[in-house]
């Protein structure tokens, strides 16, 4: 199909110093737990976003030197870490991509738990967070370092392949934006003080990353212009305009956001699309050269108004070309409405916080693409005449019958009730989720265009009518439930009281499903993701009473992973949620409930009409027992596979069931065997370097 020629202007080409961008997608810098450890599947990853379309492809943060060393990113701290890097130049040149990289030195961000070099700062100060260490004032010989440093990065940079060398002053986490802030930058000399001096670093890092590299490669600069702090940070009216003043024509394109990274990417619960607009529009107002910026972008039309209307050049993308390496692609073959649009859930950013592979709930074949060898959009043709039964329609059952369907394969998809989605339409109905109904709307939409995939609604199907389909390959995506025993991970036991009050204990499913409570509820969270959270805060929002308990010591204390930790506490804070952190549940009666201080084991009674328990969920996996029962039956049904996906099989994160979903349309249920999966990077003993 033709490209709309509303979207040309998406594809002019930019130039950037000596280089020339295709087009104007831009993807980001960003971490993805891979890089250092799986050079390879970080390579392929980038590749196959340059083969989607991406102009440019940054690598994530890139440490310079042994005094900025973080586990889960990449470095360049000599020679011999060239060879890594140059594997994902290969593969985005081999798609006519530019490779960018983002050189760092994290300053007093740096834990240096691997080297255990002293961190550098402007000025003394404890380390970030609440590391035990504390990070020393730079003299003039350390300053000098940091320079040579960087200069001799980007050096190996080039060497590596790179085209485009982006100096990193953002996300409050690199040196150069610490001495631009007051607040970090207590100096007297001639790097602190007057904007001038603070800016001089960074100045001078650009003009010496030009003069190492500029022949060749494109020098960038990536700044946070607002930390979202008010006057006690950088704003985009003070430090922001006067860097633009200072050395607005110095680099050669300008990539801006906000810091810190809990704002950079804020997931949709707490923001809209392009809430970063207002910090970053004036940039462009102040510099010849091009302007890149991020906002979780998705639509093609908002794309061309933020270039129509002179706000950015270029469309950086980190979260979007997570869930849709192809989306340019898609826009320049006249189909944007096959592109699948990123939810802004952070699961990505949450699961490259624990130092892996990331993943993606709307991408199942993210970090796949190396290993397992799963391309994005392309699976292999079917290779069997096998007709296939999906039972149930949530996103596991969704992408099943999509992939499937994408082979070629026969498919019945029959869901029990009268709409489509599972739990991702529930949950999408529950306050800041709206956005996650895409994991369903963008299957369905796929779904509508395949002939031989049939949908049948309102079908609950049992043994029976499973045997009479013909299905020669069933797959159960029935979900799961969420238990209202009380046990969980502090109870490994259901409280026995919970079964007397019954009347009193609800399910997140029964919020959902709209069921009517008694007086002030309390909100038991052991789950301690999203869930309880959400509950308490759409209780609130009904007008409810609403308390939570929770044994942890923060509410939904896994969202310190996708960033949402902090926001979700005041927003218990502003619904005027009474919170028991630090206690667990321990007794429900009528119209109270007995918790427990879990550090003294002290205990106290608290008012409550009903309890919503939000702790572990079940398997719905009767219906896999009910067929497995009886071999013989389903043997002259025709029937040679039985498999459980998604929250059938294990309950976890929309992610998860996607994944599952996915995973059985390219491998049809078959069992995992003994060896390893997947490809691995073994590092050879010899290969010591
Ligand atoms: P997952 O996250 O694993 O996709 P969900 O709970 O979102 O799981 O979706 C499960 C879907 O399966 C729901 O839409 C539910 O109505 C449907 N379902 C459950 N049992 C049956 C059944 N026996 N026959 C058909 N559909 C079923
Ligand atoms: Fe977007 Fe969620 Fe995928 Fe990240 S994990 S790219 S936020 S859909």
């Amino acid at each position: 199909m033709a490209r709309d020629p509303r979207y040309d202007i998406l594809f002019e080409p930019v130039q950037i110093g000596p280089v020339t961008a295709r087009n104007r997608f831009y993807q980001v810098p960003h971490c993805n737990g891979m890089g250092r450890k799986h050079p390879t599947s970080m390579a392929v990853m980038r590749g196959i976003k340059a083969e989607g379309g991406w102009a440019v492809l940054c690598t994530e943060q890139c440490d310079i030197h042994v005094t900025s060393d973080s586990e889960r990113e990449i470095h360049l701290w000599d020679d011999r870490d060239i060879p890594y890097l140059a594997r994902m130049t290969d593969e985005v040149h081999k798609h006519d991509g530019l490779a960018g990289l983002e050189l760092t030195h994290m300053g007093y961000h740096a834990g240096n738990y691997m080297g255990r070099e002293i961190a550098m700062a402007p000025s003394a100060k404890p380390a970030y967070g609440n590391a035990p260490f504390h990070a020393r004032t730079m003299d003039k010989t350390d300053i000098a370092d940091y320079r040579r440093w960087h200069r001799n990065a980007a050096i190996r940079g080039k060497k590596a392949g790179f085209d485009i060398i982006c100096v990193y002053a953002g996300h409050s986490l690199s040196l150069p934006m610490h001495f631009l802030s007051p607040r970090h930058n207590h100096r007297t000399d001639e790097y602190g003080g007057s904007m001038e001096n603070r800016v001089r670093l960074l100045r001078e890092v650009i003009e010496e990353t030009k003069d190492a590299v500029g022949d060749t490669c494109g020098v960038v600069v990536r700044i946070a212009m607002n930390e979202m702090m008010g006057p006690k940070g950088i704003t985009p009216d003070f430090e922001g305009r006067a860097v633009m003043e200072l050395i607005g024509e110095l680099p050669d394109l300008w990539d801006v956001n906000v810091a810190d990274w809990e704002n950079d990417s804020q997931t949709s619960r707490f923001s809209e699309e392009g809430c970063q607009e207002d910090s970053i529009r004036f940039v462009k107002s102040m510099t010849s050269k091009p302007v890149v910026g991020v906002g979780r972008y998705t639509s093609p039309d908002k794309m061309v108004s933020l270039i129509k209307g002179g706000v950015l050049d270029m469309i950086g993308a980190a979260r979007p070309s997570i869930a849709d390496p192809f989306l340019p692609r898609k826009i320049e073959e006249g189909r944007p409405e096959d592109i699948r649009e990123c939810i802004g859930c952070n699961i990505c950013v949450g699961t490259a916080n624990q130092n892996t592979f990331m993943r993606c709930t709307q991408n199942p074949t993210m970090s796949e693409e190396w290993r397992r060898g799963w391309h994005p959009e392309v699976i292999a043709p079917k290779d069997t005449d096998d007709r296939i039964l999906i039972v149930g329609a949530g996103p596991a059952g969704l992408e099943a019958a999509r992939a499937l369907g994408q082979r070629g394969y026969d498919v019945m998809l029959a869901e029990a009730s009268a709409e489509l989605g599972g739990r991702v339409t529930k949950e999408s109905r529950l306050p800041g989720l709206e956005t996650w109904a895409r994991v369903r709307d963008w299957r369905i939409g796929q779904l509508h265009k395949m002939p031989n995939v049939e949908i049948f609604m309102d079908s609950k199907m049992t043994p029976e009518t499973i045997r009479e389909t013909g299905a020669n390959l069933v797959a159960l995506a029935t979900g799961a439930t969420w238990r209202r025993d009380g046990s969980g991970r502090y109870h490994d036991y259901p409280l026995e009281s919970a079964a007397r009050h019954a009347g009193h204990v609800f399910t997140p499913d029964d919020v959902m499903d709209g069921a009517d409570m008694e007086g002030p509820v309390v909100v038991y969270d052991d789950d301690h993701y999203y869930m309880g959270g959400v509950i308490a805060e759409e209780l609130a929002r009904k007008g409810r009473t609403v308390s939570l308990v929770t044994p942890d010591a923060s509410v939904s204390s896994w969202t310190a992973f996708t960033l949402e930790l902090g926001r979700i506490q005041t927003r218990m804070r502003e619904k005027g949620i009474a919170l028991y952190l630090d206690h667990a549940l321990t007794k429900v009666d009528d119209g109270e409930l007995e918790i427990e201080d879990i550090h003294s084991s002290r205990t106290e009674w608290i008012n409550c009409g009903s309890v919503v328990m939000v702790t572990a969920q079940d398997s719905n996996d009767a219906l896999y027992h009910q067929l497995m029962a009886d071999e013989a039956a389903n043997q002259t049904a025709g029937i040679r596979r039985i498999s459980r996906i998604g929250d059938c099989y294990g309950p976890g994160p929309i992610a998860a069931a996607v994944f599952g979903g996915h995973r059985y349309a390219r491998e049809l249920g078959a069992p995992i065997g003994d060896d390893v999966p997947w490809k691995r990077e073994t590092i050879e003993l010899s290969e010591v370097i």
